[in-house]
């Protein structure tokens, strides 16, 4: 067996390869990081996978330095999101406009009246911050702020339907994402669920014949992810609250993105506001804060006085409230609402959802030969029109007319895939990786949300695609 000859850590930690390591890391860090390579180069030479003799300090401290600069890198990284879909779950939802960022640094730096009433100098309760904001805008009576929309269902159904029934429409058990089921909800909120009707009609009669002495509250959920169409037959919202309400029972409605204001005033698709579904007579209708309103992720719930009362004073409410980063955020956020004929430009995710394709499609054909000169022969590289989606279950079926970037590799059909996966892995590898989407043969970056070009530019000489 062949021996390894190591310098001394002692030896080490005084090598002039290692003091800058020590200076930008902490000797603690470089102790640990030193120690941690030894080991692992001599079990290497032991099981005989490594036959070096001898290893240089200079070469130890490079290896060192590459991991501990790894260590030191956040786990939490910027990207770019090029996949078309502007409210993306995974990558973070809504973008906060510039209001609610000043908002958030000033609520993480200073102390603030959280829950102290400064008027009165007595304590408060950390919805009155944005209480009057939301009531303003959705004409709601009360309201009450949680963790997100799935924490508003949940502490609602259990705050109003607890040991009773829930009656819904079959078409509307759904399930939003891996963990988020109606079915599941209304069980862990310990409601029992009476669903009534059929996958694609349900009518009055169904919920009117499913009401008892055991029933607690009627619910609807805005199937967001997916869309019924053909032989359907759904209960308006003001024909069923007229109905819950003859028998006494609330009417729950989760909007799931639901929105403040009527999105077609900037050509976007239709989706149901707060303030109609409340008109239309719903006692509670809950939604999210980081989907179309743009704002941070938070739940809100809104609606009927005593209800919300009700749902404040449960003890749950505690564990599912929002901290004061999010209710900072929120505020300023709503704030901008106040100002519809501003919000397409003061409001990024909406500015966004709204960029003109024109204007994308012009962006696309500007980037194009950066991108081809980088990518070389094995890549065509094409400015095209594409259809991108709202994302976050806001209208599922609707495409929101963008551009992209195409790249097809110019290689057979048998190396195609591979090579897209080559390509996507290198793109994602970048500094601030970037995100796009695999579709029909090509790699597509939908340059909707590409706001920040510069920075995208600098980095495409570091793009490594081993063809
Ligand atoms: C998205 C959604 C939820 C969950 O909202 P989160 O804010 O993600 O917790 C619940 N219900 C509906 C209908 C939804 O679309």
């Amino acid at each position: 067996m062949m021996s390894l000859r190591l310098p001394s850590i002692d030896g080490l930690l005084r090598h002039p390869a290692c003091l800058p390591l020590a200076e930008r890391h902490g000797r603690e860090s470089l102790l640990a990081g030193l120690r941690q390579l030894l080991d692992e180069l001599r079990s290497a030479v032991l099981s005989g996978q490594l036959s070096a003799v001898e290893i240089s300090p200079e070469v130890l401290a490079g290896r060192v330095g590459e991991r501990l600069a790894r260590q030191q890198r956040s786990n939490v990284r910027r990207v770019f999101n090029l996949t078309g879909t502007v409210l993306h779950t995974n990558l973070g939802r809504a973008l906060l406009p510039d209001e609610a960022i000043e908002a958030v640094h000033m609520a993480a730096r200073y102390p603030l009246n959280l829950e102290f009433d400064l008027a009165s100098g007595k304590r408060g309760d950390r919805d009155d911050l944005i209480e009057g904001l939301i009531r303003e805008l959705t004409g709601a009576e009360a309201v009450t702020v949680v963790n997100n929309n799935a924490a508003a269902v949940l502490l609602t159904l259990n705050s109003l339907g607890a040991r009773k029934e829930g009656i819904i429409s079959r078409g509307e058990l759904i399930e939003i994402g891996g963990a988020f089921r109606i079915p599941d909800i209304m069980a862990r909120a310990g409601v029992r669920l009476h669903e009534v009707g059929t996958t694609n009609r349900t009518h009055a009669r169904d919920y009117e014949a499913a009401i008892s002495p055991r029933s607690g509250l009627i619910m609807r959920v805005h199937a967001s992810n997916y869309s019924i169409e053909g032989f359907t037959a759904r209960v308006p919202t003001a024909e069923l609250a007229e109905l819950a309400h003859r028998h006494g029972l609330p009417l729950l409605e989760d909007l799931g993105s639901g929105s403040l204001l009527d999105l077609t005033r900037w050509g976007l698709p239709a989706e149901p506001t707060v303030r109609q579904a409340l008109l239309d007579g719903a006692d509670i209708v809950t939604f999210s804060g980081d989907k179309l309103l743009g704002g941070p992720q938070a739940g809100l719930i809104v609606g009927r006085k005593e209800l919300i009362a009700k749902i404040k004073k449960n003890p749950l409410k505690r564990a599912l409230r929002v901290d004061k980063l999010t209710l900072a955020a929120l505020e300023a956020v709503l704030g901008l609402y106040r100002d519809p004929d501003r919000l397409a430009e003061r409001l990024p995710s909406l500015r966004l959802l709204t960029r003109p394709q024109a204007d994308i499609f012009a962006q696309a054909s500007r980037l194009q030969p950066a991108l081809a000169d980088v990518l070389g022969e094995t890549w065509n590289v094409s400015a095209v029109h594409a259809l991108g989606m709202i994302g976050s279950g806001s209208q599922p079926v609707a495409r929101l007319p963008s551009a992209a970037l195409c790249l097809r590799p110019q290689v057979s059909k048998r190396l195609r895939g591979r090579c897209l996966l080559t390509l996507e892995t290198a793109l994602r590898a970048l500094p601030i990786p970037v995100l796009g989407r695999i579709d029909d043969d090509a790699l597509w970056l939908d340059l909707r949300q590409l706001d920040d070009e510069p920075a995208w530019l600098a980095q495409l000489p570091h793009l490594q695609v081993d063809s």
